[in-house]
Formats: structure tokens, sequence, C-alpha cells
């Protein structure tokens, strides 16, 4: 693998938590944001990031005081990508922000290095045309709390050097991630292909009166032996996501979607019941009544 030197652009949530894993495993890593401001903040989360190493994988103080080193914080993008062999882009969600992003970076970055995105709504052809190499652009899609949910998708698009697809493979491994490699693009990737389609047929239920969400859930966890079922996931994700997706299907004139909204305002959001970010959702945190072994007696 020719991958030594990683920018990660964007060091917000995801981008703060993709620069302190790659420095962890190794790698000099720069990050790139657009001022002073958004840096100080991404000192915060990176600092904040060492203890969450500690705790959930046992790091030692010296481990991730070194992973810390090993990052340099940029806000002029020419100088942050010199002799960067990858760019991983953690920019907001917002197609106009990206598209500005990827000219300015295509115009000061080496021409070997590799673009890859973590955009997690889009798909590689919606960007490939403002990067300036097709073949070295992919998409590289992590997960939220990167260090222990560490899955890695590797989206190519048509045009996609087969070489460059196995090496960003080889540097996902290189970072303890599972590397999930995807052949043709996906929107939502392979975790969201799955998961909303199961989320909304568990919201179809409740919403349309068929089954309660703990007797939904008891059904998933007993029939397929795991320990969380739709609500409990639901919950994780936050209540306002699902809600604000129903709405806004909605106001389309999803009469379906407009029943899912009218439940989880009614039921959920006016009780200030949010999911497990405020300590209640469908269920009450901490120790949910599904963590409990008399749930499913
Ligand atoms: P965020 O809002 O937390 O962070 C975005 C960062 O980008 C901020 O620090 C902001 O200052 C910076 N920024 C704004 N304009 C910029 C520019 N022109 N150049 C460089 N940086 C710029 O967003 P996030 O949640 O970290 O999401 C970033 C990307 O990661 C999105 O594409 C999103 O789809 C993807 N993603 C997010 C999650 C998640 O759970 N939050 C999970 C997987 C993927």
């Amino acid at each position: 693998m020719d991958i030594n030197k990683v920018l990660v652009a964007g060091s917000g949530v995801l981008g703060s938590q993709i620069a302190f894993q790659t420095a962890f495993y190794g790698f000099k890593v720069s990050v790139y944001d657009i001022n002073e401001e958004a840096l100080e903040k991404a000192k915060e989360r990176l600092t904040g990031l060492k203890a969450n190493y500690q705790e959930d994988l046992g790091a030692t103080q010296e481990a991730v005081d070194t992973a810390y080193d090993r990052l340099s914080l940029y806000t002029n993008l020419a100088e942050a990508v010199k002799d960067v062999d990858l760019v991983i882009e953690a920019v907001p969600e917002v197609i106009d922000i990206k598209k500005a992003f990827y000219e300015n970076l295509s115009k000061v970055a080496p021409q070997n290095t590799i673009f890859a995105s973590n955009s997690s709504t889009m798909i590689p052809s919606q960007l490939v045309e403002f990067t300036g190499r097709p073949e070295k652009f992919l998409h590289l899609h992590f997960a939220n709390r990167i260090w222990v949910n560490n899955t890695a998708e590797i989206m190519k698009h048509e045009g996609t050097d087969p070489k460059v697809f196995e090496e960003v493979i080889e540097f996902a491994k290189a970072i303890n991630m599972i590397a999930l490699p995807i052949h043709k693009e996906q929107p939502g990737y392979i975790l969201n292909s799955l998961l909303v389609p199961f989320l909304d047929a568990a919201q179809n239920l409740v919403a349309n009166g068929i089954a309660d969400p703990e007797t939904v859930d008891k059904t998933w966890m007993a029939g397929m032996g795991v320990n969380r079922g739709p609500f409990g996931v639901l919950d994780i994700i936050g209540l306002n996501t699902p809600y604000n997706i129903a709405l806004q299907k909605a106001k389309s004139g999803n009469e379906q979607k407009a029943k899912i909204a009218e439940y989880f305002k009614t039921e959920l959001i006016d009780k200030g019941r949010l999911g497990i970010q405020n300590g209640k959702g469908f269920y009450d945190y901490p120790n949910p009544k599904y963590e409990d072994p008399k749930f499913l007696k």
C-alpha cells in the first residue's frame, strides 16, 4: 500500500473521529477546516476522543497522546494537502459545499493523491465531475463512533481505477476498520439499504395499529436471537430524525408517512421523548426494559 500520509477535510463530528482513528493506527494526519474557530472546536473534539479510546478500547495515555501528536491542523488547503496520499472528505452534506471543496482541492493536491468522500447520502457520480481525477475518486464511508462501530463501506463508481479501490480497502484495514467493498454505486451503501426498509416496516406496523413497539421488538429479538429490536435501534438514532423524514414525505403527499409522523409527534416528540440522547424514547434509559432478561418471558 502506498498510503502514508492522510488529509481529513472537515473536522466536525465524523472528520475528527476519522482523523483520530487514522492517527491512532500510526499514520501522519493533516486536518483541514475553514477557519481558526472551527479548528479550536476540532482540538476540543480530538482531545475528548482520547478519553473514549482509553475507556472503550483500554488505550494507554501514551498511545492516545502519541496519536494526538501525529495530527497537524490547517486552514490553508494547499499546505494541508502537501505530500498527502489520501484525502478523506468529511465536509457538510451540502452539494454546493462539496462541489466548491473538490474544485479547490483539485487545483492544489498532488496529482497522485486519492480523494475519498465520507458522504452518507450522495453517491460518487454526484461528486466525481468536481474532482478532476475520476480514476482516483471513490467513497469511504464510516459510521459515527468509529472506534467501536468500525465499519468502512468502500464504494467505487464506474471510472474508479480498481487499483485505487484495492488500496483504499487496504488502508481501511490498516486503521482497524472492517473493510466492506461495494462494487457498484448504491444510495445508502449496504447498511442503510438494509436498515431503512427494516425500520420503515417496523414503523408501519405500529402506526397502522397492528402491534405496539414492545411487541414488535420482542418478535424481532426472540425470532432472530438478537439483543435489540427496531424501536431500540430508533432510540439510538434519535427520534427527531425518523420524525423529520416522515414529516417531509407526508408534506409531499405520502399518507402512510403522515400517519407515522402523527404517531411520532403525539406519542413521543410532544412528550419530550427524543431517544437515548435525553434518556427517554420508546424506552427509558439507562437500563431499557428490553435489556431485562424478563423482557422475553
Ligand atoms: P459536521 O457539521 O459535524 O462537520 C462538518 C465540518 O466541515 C465542520 O467542522 C465545518 O467547519 C467544516 N466545513 C464546512 N465547510 C467546509 C469547507 N468548505 N471545507 C472544509 N471544511 C468545511 O458534519 P459531520 O456530521 O461530521 O458530517 C460530515 C460528512 O460526514 C457528511 O458528508 C456526512 O454525510 C458524513 N457522515 C456523517 C455521519 C454522522 O453520524 N454525523 C456518519 C457518517 C458520515
